[in-house]
């Protein structure tokens, strides 16, 4: 298919060896593709070198340019000038086309570009009519941001590429030394065309062009091409690798051409990396690619989601990030935890927390415990907020994030390769280039915006071809490099069709009244050419593909017409359509590799497997040799990876279906045999260890009554309310990580309020029992609510809230509940006096051994809220609730053992105060459930202490069952399922475990379940 341009290009060198010839290329790395293939097909050639219109340009205009002390932007560096000077505009002009509200980013790039075509079209303001534009308005805009743009460059000694042409010097008639070699003259603006005047003079050669692809295709030899259609991109990436793989061909020795943007570059980036193939990238590889892309992908995400740490969180989890310029002692993982347990969660202000808890524990450590994750955290967010000013303080341009941002990236991303190296240097490079400009400030959200595209633009390890690798090209560079074994994928009719659509700016009928500018027909036309035209370059065997099925859309896909074509004229068809081109390619091959047996046929079993379902024809084995059809578009069956042999053995010889291959599975991997076996039990009628079960001989839980162990009045409760719940939380130790997740209706969570009114009410009560001494308490509403001010302020500092009028919000209810609480205790005049506060049962964190009636010992650890003295030796018990009182009921003393705590903690009230010798005849009579809030109505729920004996079996009973092993799925109440934290991992089980229970062959291992279940 060649067109002859390596024998054009040697022929050159060979005429006028000793001349210079400049090969204009549209990138150095295409022109250096051509001389590296005309080299290899034609032999070697003397005086021949790349360049860019641009850079040539660019070296002949250095010296005017120095002399002149003009500075040559970058098209990166004019977009903030347009940017600057349509800002200005919305301020200066009374009625904007464009207003300040609507300069995104988005709207100040298609005006870049459009001031850009016009400059390279060579049309200056004084020529551009207002009355050529469809609207006279938008006309004057454009022209008078063209003044302004040609201003800025004259007054600011600046220059675009397109001002060059100024710069150059005149060749005047004569043709230059050197001699310039162009592919094509066709795609150049009217401003190029007179640069290349300058440049080259009359010394220009343009190459010569022969057909187009596809009608080249009838030069394709017999074994020179291959067709197959596939049921998704990553199925047809794998097949092409297959293929490519299974003739042995080597690496360097193939191109594999992907359409740009299209999810295929990706699926074969990650299928290389995967197997092990080592390949180079025409256009180099996603910025995601890098460690500091990542790194600098987490920290816009961060700065965006209004500094939500779990951006950052995932970054340190995942290594992209590190913070060991703070500290080279600290491993990640534990400022990981330190950062998810510090109750930040988001928003910038709550930082300020890390520091509050440094210092906290800075105090702390002097006593001996270790505070340094907190202090260091602390250490990092202050020195990555200095580099980020507050914008509700400052007004922000892009310049500021990309300011923290590399701030950040040197800190916390140092390079461990070329590519983080490279990403490094670009955003440094951007950086510096911005300092220059001026920029307008724009809201913190536009700012990032800028930056995110910024870096999302960055393409890391773009390279040429090189021996030993695969070569990865996209469709507007690929076709090039002379290798002889081109893949094409995605020929779809979406990927190759040309899109003709109309600038937004400067519209086809605008275009045509300002002349000089392409239409959008030509332009899509010029592109189809360009590619056509480098299509014919490609030599050697091609293999052609493209997916017939997208599964995002759920809708099949039409090939390109360029497909079509080849098919017909290879196959000496000419009137093949889509239904003969889709007989010819067979069923689509799916993911996994064809079976190599003859009893699978043709057919791809990950067509039948995957249920794509293809519309007939089908093709029998024999047809695929037949006289001018691709014989070798058989599906190959070279399997790729363990998926792929896995597949094929399960579908192997099964009609398309694919098997179920547990056993092999169980064989092969004893946790899957240990997994059947616990299914097995699961579903049978016993209860079983994979239940919950425990054998006590082999894993014995002593908790209650061993000398080493020690319950919570809690912990216990909870076994009664599900056994399950309390294996994973007490046995197992497993719970819900302790991660602050933003509520943005939110200021304090339940654990917080309750902590709040809890140290409220004893600040309140101890205050009162120091005025009073010996004499009766004398309530005092203004006093009461000072500590509520106090305690407000307190928490506001310690925990940000979102936005003030839901800390306004809340605050309000939390008064509220302190005035629930003042009237309950006027009405408790006269009832008792508060004599004890977070009483400790227990001696230096040692848990207390309470004797129950039946003589059985318990070590217990815990702390009540309130005793109050009712009389002498007499007191009573209050536990603070701030929920609802409605799972009290009142006729439930013990409620099947859920409800212990007021009867246990009586009775070791009552021995602790004893023993201590506070009071050796103390008495408790009473507990109550207390609930002073607006929400619990200031009710109490009371409880008399007189059945100390049901108490003692009761207890016995559930301490007996949990030493006995039973921690099955059965829950007090199975709604509760609903939201426990262990829902995910119990499944179904208290389903199941419901009909067990009734089986009388269970009996005996929960029998002391069933006999704690007595006790209403
Ligand atoms: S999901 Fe239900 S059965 Fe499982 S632990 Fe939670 S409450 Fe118990």
């Amino acid at each position: 298919m060649d067109d002859g341009w390596s024998r054009q290009l040697f022929e050159l060198a060979r005429r006028d060896p000793f001349r210079r010839k400049i090969v204009l290329a549209e990138r150095f790395q295409q022109g250096e593709q051509w001389l590296a293939r005309a080299a290899a097909e034609c032999g070697p050639m003397l005086g021949m070198e790349v360049e860019t219109l641009r850079s040539a340009v660019t070296k002949l205009a250095r010296p005017a340019l120095a002399t002149s002390g003009v500075r040559l932007l970058s098209n990166g560096e004019t977009f903030w000038i347009v940017q600057r000077l349509m800002f200005l505009m919305a301020e200066e002009e009374a009625e904007p086309y464009v207003s300040r509200e609507l300069l995104s980013r988005g709207i100040v790039h298609v005006f870049h570009e459009a001031i850009t075509e016009l400059r390279m079209a060579g049309i200056p303001s004084s020529e551009l009519q207002p009355e050529s534009f469809v609207d006279a308005r938008k006309g004057r805009y454009v022209q008078g941001l063209l003044v302004r743009y040609e201003q800025a460059l004259r007054e600011g000694g600046m220059s675009d590429f397109a001002r060059l042409l100024e710069l150059l010097p005149e060749l005047e008639g004569q043709g230059s030394t050197e001699l310039y070699i162009v592919p094509s003259l066709h795609a150049l603006t009217p401003v190029e065309r007179r640069m290349l005047e300058c440049v080259a003079g009359g010394s220009v050669i343009v190459l010569r062009s022969g057909e187009v692809f596809p009608a080249t295709a009838a030069g394709i030899g017999a074994d020179g091409l291959e067709m197959f259609r596939a049921a998704g991109k990553l199925a047809e990436a794998r097949e092409a690798l297959r293929r490519l793989i299974g003739a042995e061909i080597p690496l360097d020795r193939a191109e594999m051409i992907v359409p740009p943007d299209s999810g295929y570059e990706g699926a074969v980036q990650s299928l290389c990396a995967a197997l092990g193939i080592p390949a180079t990238y025409s256009a180099g590889r996603s910025v995601s690619h890098a460690r500091v892309g990542r790194a600098a992908r987490a920290y816009l995400d961060w700065v965006g989601n209004g500094y939500e740490t779990e951006s950052l969180l995932q970054a340190l989890r995942h290594g992209s990030i590190t913070f060991r310029a703070w500290s080279e002692e600290l491993f990640s993982g534990e400022l990981i935890r330190a950062l998810e347990g510090s109750g930040v969660g988001w928003s910038r202000e709550r930082y300020a927390l890390l520091a509050e808890a440094g210092e906290a524990s800075a105090a702390v450590e002097a006593g001996g415990q270790p505070s340094e994750p907190r202090r260091v955290l602390a250490a990092v967010f202050r020195d990555l907020f200095a580099a980020l000013p507050d914008p509700r303080l400052e007004s922000w341009t892009p310049l500021t994030v990309l300011r923290g941002l590399n701030a950040f990236l040197a800190a916390c991303a140092p390079p461990t390769c070329e590519e983080d190296i490279a990403v490094l240097a670009e955003l440094k490079q951007r950086q510096t280039s911005l300092e220059g400009m001026e920029l307008p400030a724009v809201p913190e959200v536009q700012a990032l915006f800028y930056v995110s595209d910024m870096v999302q633009g960055i393409r890391v390890g773009s390279s040429g071809p090189q021996s030993g690798k695969l070569h990865v090209s996209t469709l507007q560079d690929g076709g090039e490099t002379g290798r002889p074994h081109v893949f094409v994928l995605g020929m779809s009719d979406s990927f190759w069709s040309a899109s003709i659509r109309q600038d937004p700016v400067l519209l086809d009928a605008e275009r045509a009244r300002i002349g000089g500018l392409p239409l959008s027909s030509e332009l899509a036309e010029r592109r189809q050419r360009e590619r056509a035209l480098r299509f014919v370059r490609i030599e050697g065997r091609l293999t052609l593909s493209y997916c017939c099925y997208d599964h995002a859309e759920q809708k099949e896909t039409a090939p390109a017409y360029e497909l079509l074509q080849v098919a017909r004229i290879w196959s000496n068809q000419p009137e093949l359509d889509l239904a003969g081109l889709e007989g010819l390619l067979g069923q689509p091959t799916g993911y996994e590799a064809s079976i190599p047996d003859a009893e699978a046929g043709v057919l791809s079993s990950a067509g039948q497997a995957s249920g794509f379902s293809q519309a007939e024809p089908s093709i029998s084995e024999d047809e695929w040799t037949i006289a001018g059809t691709p014989s070798t578009s058989k599906p190959s069956s070279l399997p790729l990876d363990a998926s792929d042999r896995w597949l094929q053995r399960l579908s192997a010889g099964s009609g398309g279906r694919l098997r179920g291959g547990m056993t092999t599975l169980a064989r092969s991997y004893p946790f899957a045999s240990a997994r059947l076996q616990a299914a097995q039990c699961i579903s049978s009628a016993q209860l079983s260890e994979y239940e919950g079960m425990l054998s006590s001989t082999r894993f014995a839980v002593r908790y209650g009554t061993a000398a080493e162990g020690h319950l919570s009045v809690t912990q216990l409760e909870r076994y009664a309310d599900c056994p399950k719940k309390f294996f994973f939380s007490t046995v197992l130790k497993i719970r819900d990580k302790d991660v602050t997740v933003y509520d943005r209706a939110r200021w304090l969570d339940a654990a917080q309020r309750g902590n709040l009114l809890h140290r409220l009410y004893q600040l309140y009560l101890v205050e009162l029992a120091d005025r009073a001494g010996s004499g009766p308490l004398q309530h005092d509403e203004a006093l009461l609510s000072t500590i509520t001010e106090e305690m407000l302020k307190e928490y506001e500092a310690f925990v940000p809230s979102p936005s003030p009028s839901i800390l306004q919000k809340e605050s309000e209810a939390i008064r509220r509940d302190a005035a629930v609480f003042y009237q309950c205790e006027r009405r408790r005049e006269g009832q008792g006096r508060p004599k004890f506060f977070e009483l400790e049962l227990g001696q230096d964190g040692e848990p207390l051994e309470v004797v129950l009636a039946s003589g059985l010992t318990m070590r217990v650890k815990g702390f009540i809220d309130r005793i109050d003295e009712l009389a002498p030796h007499r007191y009573k018990i209050y536990d603070y609730k701030t929920g609802s009182p409605r799972k009290y009921d009142e006729n439930g003393y013990f409620a099947n053992g859920r409800q212990l705590q007021h009867a246990l903690y009586a009775v070791a009230v009552e021995q602790h105060l004893r023993r201590s010798g506070i009071d050796p005849e103390a008495r408790v009579m009473e507990s109550a459930y207390y609930f002073p809030t607006e929400r619990g109505r200031g009710e109490e729920i009371l409880r008399l202490q007189n059945r100390r004996e049901e108490l003692a079996e009761l207890t016995g009973y559930l301490l007996s069952s949990i030493e006995g092993g039973a921690f099955p799925a059965v829950p007090a109440d199975e709604r509760a399922c609903g939201w426990c934290d262990y829902r995910t991992v119990c499944g179904n089980e208290a389903e199941l475990a419901r009909e067990k229970r009734q089986n009388p062959e269970n009996e005996t291992m929960i029998r002391f379940l069933k006999e704690a279940e007595k006790y209403a």
